[in-house]
């Protein structure tokens, strides 16, 4: 296959009749009902105006629509943009301009906030084999991108979680998506048996390259769910999902929702693949929820610009590995300029990397190294297996007294506390040039625990220079809406607390 609808076709061919999708609403999509209806899309989009290189911006929470605009948009070589509807206006308007749309599509029947964007654009109703949708008339002004001819041609972009500034538009090319898909599907072992639970946004690449890519590549049928909630996903186990991909903050509160229900177990006994990924999983997380599933919990990493995973586990149940595994099949991984403590950056080339940003020439350059290797931003170290092992962003890196503090570590040691939900630590600089260390920890709603407290609790896990000169504590943490904490918004958000 060079693109990525020719994944649809072939199981149109091979399994016509197997689900394909589970939409929102329960309404099920075979193989051939999704790429009869792809082909009706595309065929529309075309009369609008839609040309190969154009952008198609997808404006959705989860549904099937939001998948079958990305593979009619590969029928017609553009380029999609599916963005999260529950961004605000302001955050979607600067996207809308970078990604220069010939068209918007607003998912309104599955998405209220779709529905609210699409009103402030000029949306019209659009009636499609996947639901009614709302889109915008074409945008002329606008030259289409070059289009090349093989597997490097851009299939969708992709914006970055933000986490360390303004969201960055990915290219992602099909044999990026291809790969990542592909990869996804080889190492869970996933089969058109499986049910993938879709509770990961499609808009983010861990959802759409991992997960919806995956199953269409495996056969299996993706359950798509518009919004993450724990009860939900709890009682999609007991219905039949076997494979549920998730961030670490989206198993955590699984297991808050089943402890609340007193399951200590996964109901249901059909999930045979757990994975965690986005984010640092924490030891006594990855624990609990090995205990709870009954099964390994796997634990990936990667980013947007890697179309998904550089690195994924494969550990049996039970094994205290708290690294992120060894590097994926055709995957290049090394370190650049390591430290004593053996930290390096992580550099990575392969078939799974961006060609680069999108209108960004400076920042696309500045992203790979002489060798053509992407410098991912993240240290880490290698053991003598071979297992990553992430010691956080560069920049986020605290040196405090000519000393290294990795937030991990001492996230980890705060998050070993019984009350602590989950924390972020990030250095903040102080008036002679050094650094010093603040910590924002989550708790339950009804905890009494006090900043001595845990001042107290990690006195014996972290040596002096790495203890936190702060630590503010809350109910709740900005997060992006796959649940990642929104580092760069702490100390705005907790300004009068510090
Ligand atoms: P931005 O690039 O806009 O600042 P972002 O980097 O958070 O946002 P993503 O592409 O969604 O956007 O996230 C990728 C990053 O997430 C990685 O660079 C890494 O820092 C972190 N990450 C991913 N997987 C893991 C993991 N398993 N363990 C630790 N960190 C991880
Ligand atoms: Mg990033």
């Amino acid at each position: 296959e060079q693109r990525v609808h020719h994944l649809l076709e072939k199981q149109r061919v091979e399994r016509p009749e197997a689900i394909a999708l589970r939409d929102h609403d329960g309404v099920e999509y075979s193989y051939e009902a999704l790429a009869h209806a792809v082909d009706w899309m595309s065929m529309d989009l075309a009369a609008r105006g839609l040309r190969a290189g154009d952008r198609l911006l997808v404006v959705a929470e989860n549904c099937a629509a939001q998948v079958g605009l990305v593979l009619a948009a590969s029928q017609l070589d553009a380029i999609a943009v599916p963005v999260n509807a529950r961004m605000t206006e302001h955050e979607l308007h600067r996207i809308a301009n970078h990604a220069d749309p010939r068209l918007s599509v607003y998912l309104g029947n599955v998405s209220g906030p779709a529905r609210t964007h699409a009103e402030i654009g000029d949306a019209v109703h659009w009636d499609t084999p996947l639901g009614a949708l709302l889109i915008s008339p074409e945008v002329r002004q606008a030259l289409p991108e070059p289009v090349r001819d093989d597997a490097k041609q851009i299939a969708v972009l992709l914006y970055t979680t933000g986490t360390t500034g303004t969201p960055k538009g990915v290219m992602l090319s099909h044999g990026n998506l291809l790969y990542g898909g592909k990869t996804s599907a080889l190492m869970r072992g996933l089969v058109p048996e499986d049910l993938i639970l879709g509770v990961l946004p499609m808009t983010h690449v861990f959802g759409l390259a991992s997960m919806c890519v995956g199953g269409l590549a495996a056969g299996s049928t993706l359950w798509l769910m518009p919004r993450f909630s724990a009860s939900a996903v709890i009682d999609a186990l007991e219905a039949g999902v076997t494979v549920l991909p998730a961030v670490p903050q989206i198993h955590a509160s699984i297991m808050a929702e089943a402890s609340r229900r007193g399951l200590d177990h996964a109901p249901g006994g059909y999930i045979r693949y757990v994975s965690s990924g986005a984010a640092p999983l924490d030891p006594e997380w990855k624990r609990m929820a090995e205990a709870f599933y009954g099964i390994a919990l796997q634990n990936g990493y990667g980013m947007t610009e890697t179309s998904a995973g550089v690195t994924l586990t494969t550990n049996p149940i039970g094994v205290p590995d708290v690294s992120v595994g060894r590097a994926l099949p055709n995957v290049e991984l090394r370190l650049g300029s390591v430290g004593e403590d053996g930290v390096g950056e992580v550099l990575t080339r392969g078939p799974h990397v961006t060609p680069g940003y999108f209108r960004n020439e400076q920042a696309t350059q500045e992203a790979f190294d002489a060798d053509g290797f992407l410098r991912t931003g993240d240290l880490g170290r290698l053991d003598d297996a071979g297992n990553l092992h992430i010691a956080g962003r560069s920049r986020e890196l605290i040196i405090r007294g000519g000393f290294n503090v990795y937030p991990p570590e001492v996230e980890a040691a705060l998050n070993d506390h019984p009350k602590v939900v989950q924390t972020a630590v990030i250095g903040r600089t102080t008036e002679g040039g050094n650094e010093e260390v603040l910590a924002f920890c989550q708790v339950a709603r009804e905890s009494d625990v006090t900043e001595a407290d845990l001042l107290e609790h990690v006195v014996d896990r972290l040596s002096p220079y790495k203890r936190p000169s702060r630590i503010v504590i809350a109910t709740e943490l900005p997060a992006a809406p796959t649940g990642k904490i929104l580092k760069n918004k702490l100390l705005g958000v907790f300004a009068d607390r510090l």
